[in-house]
């Protein structure tokens, strides 16, 4: 599939050799409309079936002195294209032209001020004496066969390197991380000015192109089930289905019984009625909810909800007749770059492949194949499609939502007026949430509700009810997160809505824990 995007869009290859920040030099080049595919070290150049613009060599953990680091294919430097090393990638390009790396005396890590020694060089116009990133333990001892210094830094003398007579650069820091304040123009530089990469990576571009690539692949004919959840991604694949087949794409939203307050008839609404997509919407919560009833372990709850699913999903399938009499035959699934990401980059030969638990269980029994029209994208390319799809921008922008639901909310036992009492306080908390203008600031907010009864009064009467934990917070990445700082008098006015208009909740708590140590949901 993200062959046939590079053959299209003029790519710049990333070649990751296992840093944590390689993904970052895709991100950061897409930002400015040039299409970047991530692709493990380990790439065989003759096995591309297409020709990137430029190859950047990521940073990575190894040593490239050491047995068994990894070395790039000697094949990408016949492509007689730009080449741009980082860290690591340009302590390979030094090892491959004379070995002249070695362990540093001591570890660099942190700020160095760049001082360009080429003022003509096109890779460092305009980043001059900025403050660039370094990270790393090794060291260039001797200027690689064929080279020259360009840049250098207090402690680097081989900052940055160029090639005498080819366009193959090396740097030591990485301007991929913000941290490198002008990282993000150098990327540009090479990508633009010595790779000539046009620059035509939109959105726009992206809708025509994958329409035409999604009625290439399903043909005339065939017909396409996915599951939509009311979140972002289902919702922007969806639409995308609808634009490029009509309603040969079959959506079906299955009410689990754990959704958010009045959420399946909100899809039915907005996706139905307002977009357009053929929807089906089935009402299984009596039957997730019966498999729940006396379950408290999470790990539990979530299988359940995992299998009950597959399960719910295959039967209602199987209800649709596809026109041509025949089954159906491709499964949408909208996964991210990031899965996708998270997938391939190198990690030695410890490589693990994560599979989507559903997906895969959905595949092999109903003999279905993949169709992932987001593959490509990261989430704010979703996101900026979704809105040239026409897609309401709250739905564009709502936060995310676990597929367990409710059930990972309702700590211990899952019961229908537990997910009630959970669901009502947590539509409350949401609503304040966007009256006071906070939603688009949090990351992520949800009420939880705890199994624990607490002694309150309330008209004089001794209570004895139930406690709601509130927890929001601020992320660009969800890896780490922290709790959101609201204003007093917000918790104050939620605490005391949930208090008086949920039966069954005597007091209101806000978690102020970061992850780590907590993770974002309690389950
Ligand atoms: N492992 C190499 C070093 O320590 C490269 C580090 C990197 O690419 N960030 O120098």
């Amino acid at each position: 599939m993200a062959e046939e995007v590079s053959k299209v869009f003029d790519t710049i290859l990333v070649l990751d050799f296992g840093s944590q920040y390689s993904h970052l030099i895709t991100r950061r080049l897409r930002e400015f409309n040039i299409y970047a595919e991530m692709l493990p070290c380990t790439q065989k150049i003759s096995e591309l079936s297409w020709k990137p613009k430029g190859v950047i060599l990521s940073g990575g953990p190894y040593s490239v002195y050491e047995d068994g680091a990894p070395h790039v294919d000697h094949d990408v430097f016949a492509l007689d294209v730009p080449i741009l090393g980082i860290c690591y990638g340009m302590q390979e390009l030094a090892w491959i032209n004379g070995k002249q790396v070695a362990r540093g005396e001591k570890r660099e890590y942190g700020p160095a001020t760049l001082n360009v020694v080429d003022k003509v060089s096109p890779l460092f116009q305009g980043v001059d004496h900025s403050r660039v990133w370094m990270s790393h333990g090794d060291k260039l001892h001797g200027l690689p066969t064929g080279f020259k210094v360009i840049a250098t830094s207090d402690n680097s003398p081989y900052c940055g390197i160029s090639h005498e007579s080819k366009p193959i650069y090396g740097i030591q820091f990485h301007p991929e991380v913000t941290h490198s304040t002008h990282g993000k123009i150098l990327l540009k530089n090479f990508a633009v000015d010595l790779c000539h990469a046009q620059q035509n990576w939109t959105m726009e571009n992206f809708i025509d192109t994958e329409i035409q690539r999604i009625r290439n692949l399903v043909g005339p004919t065939a017909e396409v089930i996915g599951a939509v959840s009311g979140g972002v991604d289902s919702t922007v694949a969806s639409k995308l289905m609808t634009e490029a087949i009509g309603d040969r794409f079959h959506a079906l939203l299955v009410d689990n019984g754990v959704l958010r307050l009045n959420e399946a008839a909100m899809v039915k609404e907005t996706l139905g009625d307002g977009l357009g997509i053929n929807l089906t919407v089935v009402d299984a919560s009596e039957e997730f909810l019966s498999k729940l009833k006396g379950v408290a372990d999470p790990e539990k709850k979530r299988k359940i909800i995992g299998n009950t699913f597959i399960h719910v999903f295959e039967r209602e399938a199987a209800k649709i007749k596809p026109r041509d009499g025949k089954d159906i035959e491709f499964l949408l699934q909208g996964t991210l770059y990031p899965d996708v990401i998270e997938s391939i980059s190198f990690k030695g030969p410890s490589q693990t492949i994560k599979t989507h638990h559903n997906v895969g269980g959905l595949l092999e029994d109903m003999k279905l194949k993949l169709i992932e029209p987001l593959r490509e994208l990261f989430k704010d390319e979703v996101r900026h499609l979704g809105e040239l799809l026409g897609i309401p921008h709250d739905l564009v922008w709502r936060h995310p939502f676990p597929g367990p639901g409710i059930a990972i909310r309702v700590l211990g036992e899952v019961t229908p007026s537990q997910v009630q009492i959970a669901r009502m306080a947590d539509h409350i908390y949401i609503e304040e949430i966007k009256r006071a203008g906070l939603y688009h600031k949090i990351a992520q907010a949800f009420a939880c509700l705890l199994p624990v009864k607490s002694v309150g009064v309330m008209g004089d009467q001794r209570t004895y009810e139930q406690v709601i934990a509130l927890r929001a917070i601020e992320t660009s990445d969800f890896m780490t997160a922290d709790w959101f700082p609201f204003e007093h008098d917000f918790l104050k006015r939620v605490a005391s809505r949930i208090v008086n208009e949920v039966d069954g909740v005597a007091r209101v708590t806000y978690d102020i824990t970061s992850k780590p140590p907590a993770t974002v949901e309690w389950e």
